[in-house]
């Protein structure tokens, strides 16, 4: 903590006129407002640009339809684990009445305190985490504003800590192994309301108060409320791209973006599937009555099939992946052009952190017998899943060194992909596009390995005695139809960007996704 706290006053150098990235991005632009009464700390006028881009989801329409439809898409998911063993049911009055109203409080998806206090201190206590505990600090790719920001990558020392925590405090009884299992239907809630409170604040801080945090050095002209008629787009997708706080106290300040994005979302997805693990181990389930019980004898190994041995380990090493490489977050589109709003805040701590829980360990746990007489699923699961992994990380790493030695001054003449020379596209915007290896096969053929490993996963956790794999099934509908559009997004974003250079790359990559097919 010591060696981050600012013996120097918080930073107010003038966010300079650079404007590397201010295409008018896919935007509908309203008028550009001047604010003569805001100026930098240096007394120079503020300029502020609306480029982002409206309508993306279907402008305020479209979010709020995704606002209230994917929570309760969720708690459908969910919903079908728990009452029906992850087979489909219609969600009518009943289906809901069940879920809210007559099932156990923790386990119903009606909030409690526990679930309330209990998600809290989890963020409190990753962010203690990311604040204590040492790291190198890394810089992240140049702002719109010219600036780069600073990152502390303790993510993995945080990760470790956060597993030995958590199982000192289950082993000496001071929280319950399967705690998850127990209380996932109020955590889930809970994290609705959380993330969805944290995006408002966001809103209304970056937002709508916008001119208090000028001389953040994070500022860029397209931050805050341009107009009040896109409120709900804008809490949807954001209105700051890189929003810190504690400038005062940190002389790095706490990116609120990566933090929630990485640490409680992520290391929460791990944590969640072993609490089911340790669900499944305990043969805890509804009782007759309906109420939630777990063996008082003790726990039994036989109950936790390879399924969820395997699913667990394979998701533990993606983020542990994650951790391990750290600074190669900074250059994805998360950090480098997503906004911060309700997308991420809920996106990743109300949603990924339990819903890709519940889709594979929560569905096993869920299974009325465990899921252990499917050896070819496995076997072929596992295989798919191994080979997703190595692409994922072999493709994105690719692009990340390669724009990490431009940034560190590298000469380009003695770098090599695969043996060869390098190839690529120098921009008249600046950056580089590189075109040879992984990313001269398609132009974003590194999301394929994350698309089949999700593949993987669902096969591992289906077995020829255990029904349809619906939930599993649901995250790969998911995440490929996610996928899809942020790439359609993104080639619009960098079609914008960089204009006939970009043109250029399609022509000298020219497919999207599948080399030669699509
Ligand atoms: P990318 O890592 O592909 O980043 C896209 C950005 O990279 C572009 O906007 C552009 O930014 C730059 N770029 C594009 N083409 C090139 C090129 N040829 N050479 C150099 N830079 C290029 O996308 P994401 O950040 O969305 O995804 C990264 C990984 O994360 C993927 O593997 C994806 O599957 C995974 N992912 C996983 C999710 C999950 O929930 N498990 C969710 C989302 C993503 P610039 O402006 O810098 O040029």
């Amino acid at each position: 903590m010591v060696s981050k706290r600012a013996h120097t006053p918080p930073p107010v150098a003038k966010a300079p006129v650079v404007n590397r990235d201010s295409s008018d991005a896919g935007a509908k632009l309203g008028p550009q407002p001047r604010y003569e009464d805001v100026k930098y700390a240096d007394g120079s006028q503020v300029v502020r640009k609306q480029t982002r881009p409206i309508g993306e989801f279907g402008g305020n329409w479209g979010t709020g339809f995704w606002l209230l439809v994917i929570p309760a898409c969720i708690w459908y998911v969910y919903g079908i684990v728990v009452l029906n063993h992850g087979a489909l049911m219609v969600p009518d009055g009943g289906f809901w009445y069940r879920l809210y109203f007559e099932l156990p409080a923790g386990i119903a998806i009606r909030p409690t305190w526990i679930g309330m206090g209990a998600f809290s201190a989890w963020i409190l206590f990753q962010g203690f985490l990311e604040l204590v505990v040492p790291g190198h600090i890394d810089e992240g790719v140049v702002q719109k504003n010219g600036r780069k920001l600073k990152y502390p990558m303790n993510g993995l020392a945080s990760f470790f800590i956060t597993h030995a925590v958590c199982y000192i405090a289950a082993y000496f009884g001071y929280i319950e192994p399967y705690f998850v299992w127990r209380n996932m239907g109020a955590l889930l809630t809970s994290a609705v309301i959380i993330s969805s409170l944290i995006a408002l604040w966001v809103y209304v801080d970056f937002g709508i108060f916008w001119r208090r945090h000028v001389n953040d050095p994070e500022f860029e002209e397209d931050w805050g409320v341009f107009s009040w008629k896109d409120c709900i787009n804008d809490y949807f997708l954001g209105v700051a791209r890189n929003p810190r706080i504690f400038h005062r106290f940190l002389t790095v300040p706490l990116d609120v973006k990566r933090f929630t994005n990485a640490r409680p979302s992520l290391t929460g997805w791990v944590i969640c599937n072993q609490s089911y693990v340790a669900a499944i181990f305990y043969g805890c389930g509804l009782t007759e009555g309906g109420q939630p019980q777990c063996d008082p004898t003790g726990g039994d190994w036989s109950r936790v099939g390879w399924a969820a041995v395997v699913i667990t380990v394979a998701h533990w090493y993606y983020i542990f992946d994650y951790n391990w490489n750290e600074p190669a977050y900074l250059t994805t589109t998360d950090i480098r052009h997503d906004l911060y709003g309700w997308m991420l805040s809920y996106g990743c701590m109300g949603f990924l952190c339990w819903y890709y829980s519940i889709a594979f360990l929560g569905h096993i746990a869920a299974a009325p017998t465990p899921i252990n007489d499917n050896p070819i699923n496995l076997a072929v699961g596992l295989v798919i899943c191994s080979v997703g992994m190595v692409l994922f990380r072999l493709t994105n790493i690719q692009k990340h060194n390669f724009r990490k030695y431009i940034a560190d001054g590298g000469d380009l003449k003695e770098y090599f992909i695969w043996g060869k020379p390098v190839e690529y596209i120098k921009t008249e915007e600046g950056s580089y596009l590189l075109t040879s290896g992984w990313w001269g096969l398609a132009r974003h053929f590194n999301y394929i390995g994350d698309m089949i490993m999700c593949i993987g996963w669902a096969v591992a956790c289906s077995g020829p005695s255990h029904g349809f794999p619906w939930p599993p099934v649901s995250y790969i509908i998911y995440f490929w139809l996610m996928d899809v559009h942020r790439l359609i997004r993104d080639e619009s974003r960098c079609a914008i960007k960089y204009k006939k250079d970009w043109i250029r790359y399609q022509q000298v990559v020219p497919r999207f996704l599948l080399p030669g097919i699509w």
